[in-house]
């Protein structure tokens, strides 16, 4: 009980989760170092009394009181700051190094878009609002005919076109391999079906150039709600069965969720969606 006092009492009075500027580490030593001269001060003080006490000061007491309060002030003053930029430039040090491993690791190095696991983390803050998951067509045989680094890039311009067109407002990911998701928030719904529709035109009509090849390529989405109720695998296996239709119903479309027919044999029938697909190629 007291250790966790005395804990709390540490932190609190370093500051420590705040040691991320050098502001911070400035108003921290200032306290600090003023704080330990008047403690040398007193120290030095009570010490010289005792040997006055003992009679064995050489000077008068006042003027070693001066003397010796005086330069255990700068003493302790200079020493503290010294350290105190000594420690602050470790732990600011430290902060950034975390931060920039934190983005790392929510960062797809090949995309540079948000990976699964921070888009997930991300979702989970979220009650409303849409999820979108594209999925490049016939992806393989981009593979096949231009080679993986083709591939590669042609994932790159995708997810180029997908930040360009959604912007910063909403998070954009690469959830796997050639397949993309953006969580729309605060948009009202026609808008939402406007925008995904956009991003599919938009991929579509841009040739993309990679090893001296220019590549056409399309998506297909599934769109889904996220509601207080469903938690991320809930919405995505909703946005998936979207987008499965939109693969079987002939890709280069975006299905809604809220058109998907409720029985299971009609789900199965995905041509049955051509109608509903918010477009065609
Ligand atoms: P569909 O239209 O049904 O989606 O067909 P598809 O060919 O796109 O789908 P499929 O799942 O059969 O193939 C996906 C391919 O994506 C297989 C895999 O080798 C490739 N792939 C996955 N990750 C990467 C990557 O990071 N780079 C490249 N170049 N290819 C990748
Ligand atoms: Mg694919
Ligand atoms: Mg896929």
């Amino acid at each position: 009980m007291l250790k966790k006092k005395i804990e709390a009492w540490v932190i609190r009075d370093i500051g420590l989760t705040e040691f991320d500027n050098w502001d911070t580490v400035f108003r921290f030593a200032m306290r600090l170092s003023t704080r330990n001269s008047f403690i040398a001060c007193f120290m030095v003080a009570a010490l010289l009394f005792v040997l006055h006490a003992f009679d064995v000061l050489l000077n008068p007491l006042t003027r070693d009181l001066a003397i010796g309060c005086g330069i255990a002030v700068i003493v302790a003053f200079a020493l503290t700051m010294l350290c105190c930029f000594y420690m602050g430039y470790a732990v600011i040090h430290l902060a950034r190094t975390r931060l920039e491993f934190r983005q790392l690791s929510r960062t797809d190095m090949l995309s540079g878009l948000l990976n699964r696991r921070a888009f997930i983390e991300d979702f989970s803050q979220v009650e409303r609002g849409h999820l979108l998951i594209l999925d490049i067509d016939r992806f393989k045989q981009i593979n096949d005919r231009y080679g993986h680094l083709a591939g590669d890039d042609v994932i790159v311009s995708v997810a180029a076109t997908l930040t360009e067109i959604v912007g910063p407002s909403h998070l954009v990911a690469r959830i796997g391999g050639e397949e993309f998701a953006i969580l729309f928030q605060d948009t009202a719904f026609a808008e939402v079906v406007s925008t995904v529709e956009l991003l599919r035109r938009s991929v579509a009509n841009r040739l993309i150039e990679a090893y001296h090849q220019s590549i056409a390529v399309t998506v297909s989405g599934g769109l889904a709600d996220i509601t207080p109720l469903r938690d991320f695998s809930a919405v995505y296996a909703a946005a998936d069965r979207a987008l499965y239709m939109a693969k079987t119903s002939g890709r280069n479309r975006i299905v809604l969720e809220r058109d998907l027919p409720r029985s299971p044999q009609a789900e199965s029938a995905g041509t049955a969606l051509a109608d509903t697909a918010i477009s065609a190629a």
